[in-house]
């Protein structure tokens, strides 16, 4: 019987891969944020930034996440410039998360998507 962390769903996908039981190519990690490639990339920079936390979608978001949310924004423009987004303007990023099934939320623990590098991209 294994022990979950606390903040953890243990059905969730990226709690999984957060927990190491499923693989995944890491881009960065700390104490509260880990950020992973997309298995299906869009663009020729495709990566994931999740809280290690369960929080489902942005739907569950409230004034209490606004310290976390804050870091997380933070942290992306910079994950963005090292993982090889050109520099703005002529360069940059897409940042998108996809909330409840009409939001297109296939998987139900908060991600941001960030995307960029040169086109054409696959989608988007
Ligand atoms: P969505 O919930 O619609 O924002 O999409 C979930 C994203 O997670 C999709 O872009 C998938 O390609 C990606 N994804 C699903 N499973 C994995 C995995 N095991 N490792 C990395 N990315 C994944
Ligand atoms: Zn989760």
């Amino acid at each position: 019987m294994s022990v979950e962390l606390a903040g953890h769903d243990p059905d969730c996908l990226f709690c999984k891969i957060v927990a190491r039981k499923i693989p995944s190519k890491t881009v960065f990690e700390d104490e509260e944020f880990y950020a992973f490639h997309d298995i299906h990339p869009w663009a020729p920079v495709h990566f994931l930034v999740i809280p290690k936390q369960h929080i489902a979608s942005m739907a569950h978001i409230g004034p209490e996440h606004a310290g976390l949310m804050g870091r997380m924004m933070a942290l992306i423009p910079k994950l963005a410039q090292q993982e090889g987004c050109n520099p703005y303007p002529d360069g940059g990023f897409r940042l998108l998360t996809n909330t409840g099934a009409e939001g297109g939320q296939e998987v139900h623990h908060l991600h941001f998507h960030v995307m960029g590098g040169p086109r054409p991209w696959l989608r988007g």
